[in-house]
């Protein structure tokens, strides 16, 4: 079941953003079309010249600042019965409308995704306000989902599981790493996403980069290849990462292989509520560097996912962040050695009320290919 946006949800997710932003002591907080416009409208066109902004503020009604041609669309969004509309008609200075909705002074939360171009508009047509980036308080809202959107993750989660079943019943050996991807992108489609996002395959030598972008090169018999791929289903993104064996490979492969497995486990059984999001990544680095391998696990341990692959919470050292039930985020340890190989498992999880829910499934062994 798709998780539509009810018109109840969205006044109730206006409200508790416009009470945040309050509480931050913004004067008000303003959402181009971006993820935090649609957790919060069910609304996102694209991002174009025209400005189009979502402005919550204490002292009125949710306001969406829209381009007069696209009016009718915001207003057949889930949250046009609970906002009201300020359409503006091409030659009109959207960005003087803005600031005649605003107070002369003060500081204004801006989401991320606001253009440049739209901020100095901004800038220039309210000189008495000042902008700071609206993460702080669209991060904590967004971090914990619903049980609507975890229902949403869970299918996606199980949709990637899925998927690399069918994949390592396919060959390996003698394909280049573009056929696989392609494959995956299929059975990612195939399993019930809308699409597929990313679809890293790196073979060999190309797997000590963590972002490797598959290529010609042709897989061979002896090889791992990390697997890292997801896509969005109902507007939740998947995203699993296995490395398999291609045939036999070399003892130090193996060992690799189950270093990072041992970590990655670690780092699973670390997340609870009431430990920090840094206290997944030390249970995950611990494991690595006791085996010698410290200074090549190049990355952070996880990021959140959610309507974005990344976004808040990031498990990473210095994030003291208490994790919550209801936060979803990847835990995805690995290493690479430059030239040779590398190794990354990548789960997503969900902290519960007295644990964590992984919402993959696939084995973490191991598995040889053809
Ligand atoms: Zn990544
Ligand atoms: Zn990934
Ligand atoms: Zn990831």
């Amino acid at each position: 079941m798709t998780p539509t946006l009810t018109p109840n949800r969205a006044a109730d997710r206006l409200r508790r953003a416009a009470d945040e932003a309050t509480r931050l002591g913004y004067e008000a907080l303003l959402l181009a079309p971006s993820p935090d416009l649609r957790y919060l409208c069910g609304y996102e066109p694209m991002p174009l010249e025209r400005l189009t902004m979502l402005l919550l503020a204490a002292d009125r009604e949710p306001t969406m600042i829209v381009p007069e041609l696209e009016a009718p669309l915001a207003a057949a969004s889930p949250a046009g019965g609970v906002m009201t509309l300020a359409p503006w008609r091409d030659g009109v200075d959207p960005y003087a409308l803005t600031a005649s909705l605003l107070p002369r002074a003060g500081r204004v939360a801006v989401g991320d995704r606001l253009w440049a171009t739209h901020l100095l508009g901004l800038q220039a047509a309210s000189p008495g306000l000042s902008f700071s980036p609206a993460a702080d308080v669209m991060a904590g809202l967004r971090a914990k989902k619903d049980p609507d959107e975890l229902d949403a993750l869970r299918r996606a989660g199980a949709a990637a599981d899925r998927t690399f079943a069918d994949v390592i019943a396919m060959s390996f050996a003698g394909r280049r790493e573009l056929d696989v991807a392609a494959d995956l992108a299929d059975l990612l489609v195939a399993h019930g996403h809308d699409r597929a996002d990313f679809t890293i395959v790196a073979s060999g030598p190309n797997a000590a980069s963590p972002h490797h972008e598959p290529g010609e090169r042709t897989i061979a018999e002896g090889e791992l290849v990390v697997l890292d791929f997801g896509g969005a289903l109902d507007g939740y993104f998947s995203d699993t990462t296995r490395t398999v064996a291609v045939g036999e490979v070399s003892a130090e492969a193996r060992e690799v292989h189950e270093v990072v497995r041992r970590a990655q486990a670690a780092a699973c059984d670390a997340v609870r509520p009431g430990a920090a999001a840094q206290d997944v990544d030390r249970a995950a680095r611990r494991v690595i560097e006791e085996a010698g391998y410290g200074d090549r696990f190049i990355h952070r341990t996880g990021h959140g996912i959610g309507l974005e692959v990344h976004e808040p919470p990031y498990v990473i050292e210095g994030n003291e962040l208490v994790l919550a039930p209801g936060m979803t985020f990847s835990v995805e340890p690995g290493v690479y050695l430059e030239g040779r190989l590398g190794v990354r498992i990548e789960d997503i999880v969900a902290v519960t009320d007295d644990g964590v829910e992984r919402l993959n499934t696939s084995p973490r062994e191991l598995r040889t290919v053809a």
